[in-house]
């Protein structure tokens, strides 16, 4: 605290991302960040970039970079919008949208910097809860509301929506904006990027830093009507011209035009995933079904808490919300099968877990 604060950054609570350990002998599996290197176009594309031409400003409308995605989505120029990192696509579309009179309605269970965004732009909101079996129920989103926002496949469930339920929701939702994040879609969902062709009231935020290996780059995007991204370019040109930085644009270009590498990464990790499930359902976990690269598991016997500091002890790094109603849950990302392997090794030496 100082006296110098504005008045208004006394009452934040900001978001805490999961640790960024120092050491280096940790299996980090707490920040969903991808076990495989980006493709290595990307390498080759940021080392062949000429370091003078540093010296200017990069392309404030990173037109490579949405070209590029407009491209791979099958959409115009003006219905993409890029950020740096989705995180701040998510801060700006806060900021453009979901200042009403009526309450922001998201999720109880769901990525937590949405309501540090409610908090930081002073917008009211609502949470719903989701079904016993963690899921998101749409049916429950029907109240007058200044927007809806929640993530699809949802964190830190893994849970996936289905899309005809989304275009319900935006059939009879038509007086507000629906935000679907899709930072996980690429492991096994179908993305709603295709409803945004059709409706004027959803836009879609995706990210580079989970599926395309790049969470160090800083890229994200949403894509959505032109003139949802009019609106979002009028708050981004008056916060920051340049989110994006030339080697970022460069790299992520490269990126999405390695669709070969892609596709075999994320399907290594879906496999990874299942045969991770399998293994720890054997264990004696109840894992919850994952369209991420992640699974949400807890133990039958074991308290989240007691897991979380024993893998913790055994050099294996896990997150663990610890919020009431998830408070024995784990949430565990997808590493190598190697990595995989270690923890279930461990886990099976944990002296109250049977093999
Ligand atoms: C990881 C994540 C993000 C943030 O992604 P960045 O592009 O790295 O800022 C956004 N939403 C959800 C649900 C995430 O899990």
């Amino acid at each position: 605290m100082s006296k110098y604060w504005s008045p208004a950054i006394n009452q934040l609570t900001p978001y805490v991302p999961g640790e960024q350990p120092k050491v280096d002998n940790l299996i980090k599996l707490n920040t969903n960040e991808n076990p495989y290197p980006p493709s290595p176009r990307v390498e080759e594309a940021i080392n062949n970039y000429p370091v003078e031409r540093l010296r200017l400003y990069c392309d404030p409308d990173a037109t490579a970079l949405k070209n590029a995605l407009a491209g791979h989505f099958n959409v115009a120029y003006e219905n993409v919008f890029v950020g740096n990192g989705s995180d701040e696509v998510l801060a700006l579309a806060f900021m453009a949208f979901f200042r009403q009179e009526a309450p922001l309605l998201l999720p109880e269970t769901t990525y937590s910097f949405y309501d540090v965004y409610c908090n930081l732009y002073d917008i009211e909101y609502q949470q719903i809860p989701l079904t016993n079996g963690f899921e998101i129920n749409l049916d429950d989103y029907q109240q007058p509301n200044g927007g809806i926002i929640f993530a699809n496949p949802n964190a830190p469930t893994g849970r996936l929506l289905q899309l005809d339920k989304i275009e319900a929701l935006l059939q009879r939702n038509t007086e507000s904006l629906v935000i679907v994040d899709e930072a996980y879609i690429d492991f096994g969902g179908q993305s709603a990027v295709e409803l945004t062709r059709r409706y004027d009231n959803v836009l879609v935020i995706q990210t580079f830093s989970k599926s395309r290996s790049l969470a160090g780059l800083r890229i994200g995007y949403a894509i959505g009507h032109q003139d949802l991204i009019a609106g979002l370019d009028r708050v981004k040109n008056s916060f920051n011209s340049y989110p994006l930085d030339s080697l970022a644009i460069a790299g992520a270009v490269a990126a999405i035009e390695d669709q070969e590498y892609f596709e075999e990464v994320t399907d290594k990790i879906i496999k990874c995933r299942e045969w991770t499930t399998e293994q720890l359902e054997s264990l004696g976990f109840d894992v919850v079904p994952s369209a991420t690269n992640f699974v949400f598991t807890c133990h039958q016997t074991i308290t989240g808490a007691e897991l979380m500091s024993y893998l913790r002890g055994n050099n294996l790094l896990v997150r663990h919300f610890g919020k009431p109603g998830i408070e024995n849950h784990l949430r565990i990302t997808i590493g190598t099968y190697e990595e995989m392997q270690t923890l279930i090794d461990v886990l099976k030496q944990h002296p109250d877990i049977q093999d």
